[in-house]
């Protein structure tokens, strides 16, 4: 077997809806790596940020056993998170999918946590390499999911692995032999919500890993681009193959994207605008209780919980469960439930604690998303306050395109805190 090397390419986009990017994504001519944080804004940035600045030390170079030090990586990015979470405990529930490769000259060690993937362009066939840590892949697994259901699943998101700054999380470690004209992707859910297998191994085909990139980052915004989108791609060559000078990759130099590229900033946990970046009205209405914050690491803890409810039919467990709340559709209108927002076959775990009559469609498309989606609260007087905000928000059915009057009256899309919720708390 001739010796190889490859070409590498990390390209990441914030994406349509969101105005801040929790992926971090690196190609080296060692490591290739994504992290996708969660736990929002802030928390997310922080979190894949400090997991990618942990890893990407490897690029530098590592003693030994390529995995060994793959997974010795891992561990100190799951201790980093730790500390900053024992730091400041408004950051308490980020985390952070890892997906990394790291070459030793002949193979490559992996190392997969979570929802990020990877895939291998071989001739033309594409195969997924990475098994997703999700509950719908556990159901796929069972047979009770085909993976076109499990695409369309409201809870596709539903993590049950990922880097928590806990001791329970090991990655999926493995090797792979690469071969001559191997492709790789490193991918963020925001590529495979969006796009399918087929349109990846299209566009995996492409003449160039760079225009490849492009070209995949582009597919996701065209089907969406809910979600920041971010892609490492490698392919393997000879050894003595002759450098393309038009890749980006021909300066030698690694490529850093996402948050870990940006300016850190300071670990508050409470959404951060970027100052380059466009403010979004609709985001910052909710800057005080940024949308989706730590939904995912409830829907996490809350998975964890559900499991130990079936196996030991735990009270305590469901206790906690119909303590928490949330804002969410209740068919065409908005409704605070009570319990934890997670399906599963057979068993609620959730139900409506109180209707209103803010219709979903009555909301800019932005915010029937979140809703639709679920918006976390704190308690019951959190949820009537999401409500009152989000009734602010609402155009009245009868009167979709009102003019701004002159009495100071409230008009559609703007949020006064005197307009009243039907679901506001009374007054003593
Ligand atoms: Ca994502």
């Amino acid at each position: 077997m001739s010796a190889l090397t490859y070409r590498y390419v990390a390209m990441t986009d914030v994406g349509l809806r969101r105005t801040n990017n929790e992926d971090s994504g690196f190609a080296g001519t060692r490591l290739l790596a994504i992290a996708d944080g969660m736990g929002g804004a802030a928390a997310g940035e922080l979190a894949s940020s400090t997991a990618l600045n942990t890893l990407r030390r490897l690029e530098d170079g590592f003693d030994g056993d390529a995995l060994d030090a793959l997974e010795g990586a891992v561990t100190a990015a799951n201790d980093r998170l730790a500390e900053a979470i024992a730091d400041d405990p408004a950051v308490e529930g980020m985390g952070t999918t890892i997906e990394a490769m790291l070459w030793d000259g002949e193979k490559l060690a992996v190392a997969h946590l979570g929802d990020s993937r990877a895939y291998r362009l071989r001739g033309t066939t594409l195969t997924q390499i990475s098994t997703d840590h999700t509950f719908v892949q556990s159901l796929v697994d069972e047979g009770r999911l085909t993976a076109d259901e499990a695409r369309q699943h409201p809870h596709r998101s539903l993590l049950l692995r990922a880097l928590l700054g806990r001791d329970d999380n090991a990655p999926d470690l493995s090797w792979i032999q690469p071969q001559q004209g191997d492709r790789y992707l490193l991918c963020s859910d925001g590529l495979s919500d969006m796009v399918t297998d087929d349109k990846i191994e299209q566009a995996l085909r492409a003449e160039t890993i760079d225009l490849a990139a492009t070209e995949l980052v582009t597919l996701a915004l065209e089907h969406g681009g809910v979600d920041n989108v971010t892609v490492v791609l490698a392919e393997f060559v000879a050894a003595d193959a002759e450098p393309d000078p038009d890749l980006v990759c021909a300066d030698g130099r690694p490529q850093l994207v996402g948050a870990a590229a940006e300016q850190p900033r300071p670990p508050t946990g409470h959404a951060v605008t970027p100052a380059a970046a466009p403010v979004d009205e609709e985001e910052l209405r909710y800057a005080s209780r940024p949308p989706g914050r730590r939904r995912r690491f409830k829907l996490v803890l809350g998975l964890v919980i559900v499991l130990a409810v079936i196996a030991g039919g735990g009270y305590a467990g469901y206790a906690w469960t119909q303590a928490q709340y949330y804002v969410s559709a209740d068919g065409d209108q908005v409704a605070i439930y009570r319990g934890v927002d997670v399906d599963l076959p057979g068993i609620s775990l959730s139900k409506v604690d109180e209707r209103t009559t803010v219709q979903v469609a009555s909301l800019p498309t932005y915010n029937q998303r979140l809703v639709r989606d679920g918006l976390p609260a704190e308690n019951r007087a959190d949820a009537q306050n999401i409500v009152a905000e989000l009734t602010a928000l609402s155009t009245p059915a009868t009167n979709p395109t009102p003019t701004p009057s002159a009495t100071g009256a409230p008009t559609a899309g703007t949020p006064s805190p005197k307009q009243s919720s039907t679901a506001a708390p009374d007054k003593d």
